[in-house]
């Protein structure tokens, strides 16, 4: 099959992602071999071909947001059907009978299993997933709607969680790419007023497109003090700005994996008053269940731009300079 793997990290200039013809994946025990229809870029893949994130398994195959089609079942997979559309997203295994995984905190499992990171992903014609950690997709989204659901709609959903907003709560909103459009509408559906900074115009336009109350630069103070906050941009400078936006007794959930540095907070003016710093990690299959739930009632309206198979490093390339607004993702009808 054909796949893009990760060769020597470093900037997307320098050419991280190599295209490559690798053997056709076989599915073991309660596993299924799929057929990749669409997979999603997420800003995670960038992180893990620029190096930010060390690597877990040279040459790994990255994408964790991977719509596809059954082709075979492996031993004792039951779960579903040849020809089915299933979904695949970070969170490829768990231990099960870890400390975290036996109080249903399995996204902070001891041993996890991430989907193009230790396992090989998505951006390939054929990938292999445990049937358990696959998700069965709401209809109404088409496959390239259902993509960038899979991590970055369930990560943006988790830390909308994470950041306690109240019911008709002011939510703020920093960098705004496919996880943050989504989670502001779901936001914006519970009643909420939401608040975007970014540095991208155009990201700007589309939240007030949907509905934002507010779309600012990157560090820009809001025009109400804030109940929650999401932190979306990789960028560690931002949390005391946004920490300094809060109002009393509010929380900022930081939603990225990697963050630079984090400068020396004020404690008077940035954490003092019950204002509290939270970061996200990964999703329970739990949340991803709930968000599914969540997205088809809505039903969220992912912004996408799609990108042809064989266009995977140009599509991280873009990511990188901030040129994609809503969400990349790969089409394999595409080639
Ligand atoms: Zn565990
Ligand atoms: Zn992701």
């Amino acid at each position: 099959m054909r796949a893009w793997r990760v060769g020597q990290p470093g900037p997307m200039s320098s050419g991280p992602l190599v295209a490559d013809e690798c053997p056709d994946p076989r599915p073991g025990p309660g596993e299924v071999l799929l057929r990749v229809r669409v997979c999603g870029v997420c800003r995670t893949d960038l992180h893990l071909a620029e190096g930010d994130l060390t690597p877990r398994r040279p040459g790994v195959i990255p994408g964790h947001e991977v719509v596809g089609e059954v082709l075979t079942c492996g031993a004792r997979a039951t779960r579903f059907s040849r020809g089915e559309r299933v979904g695949v997203a970070w969170l490829g295994r768990t231990c099960g009978t870890c400390r975290f995984c036996l109080r249903g905190a399995e996204n902070l499992c001891l041993s996890p299993v991430f989907t193009g990171w230790d396992r090989d992903g998505g951006y390939a014609e054929l990938i292999t997933v445990a049937e358990n950690f696959a998700y069965r997709l709401p209809p109404r989204f088409s496959d390239e709607e259902a993509a960038p659901l899979l991590c970055a709609g369930i990560i943006g959903y988790r830390a909308l969680c994470r950041a306690d907003l109240p019911i008709g709560g002011r939510l703020g909103i920093y960098g705004f790419g496919g996880s943050a459009h989504l989670a502001a509408q779901i936001a914006l559906f519970q009643g909420a007023r939401v608040y975007v900074m970014t540095r991208s115009e155009e990201a700007r336009a589309l939240a007030l497109e949907l509905g934002a109350t507010f779309a600012g630069g990157a560090d820009e103070q809001p025009p109400d003090p804030l109940d929650s906050a999401i932190l979306f941009a990789p960028a560690g400078g931002l949390v005391p700005v946004a920490l300094r936006a809060l109002d009393r007794g509010g929380t900022l959930a930081v939603a990225g994996i990697h963050l630079s540095d984090i400068p020396p907070l004020h404690y008077a003016a940035e954490l003092f008053q019950e204002r509290q710093l939270r970061s996200v990690t990964a999703n329970t299959r739990a949340d991803g269940e709930e968000f599914f739930r969540v997205a088809a009632e809505i039903p969220l309206r992912p912004t996408t731009v799609p990108y042809p198979f064989s266009a995977a490093d140009k599509a991280l390339l873009d990511l990188s300079e901030d040129r994609v607004t809503g969400a990349a993702v790969l089409r394999m009808d595409d080639p």
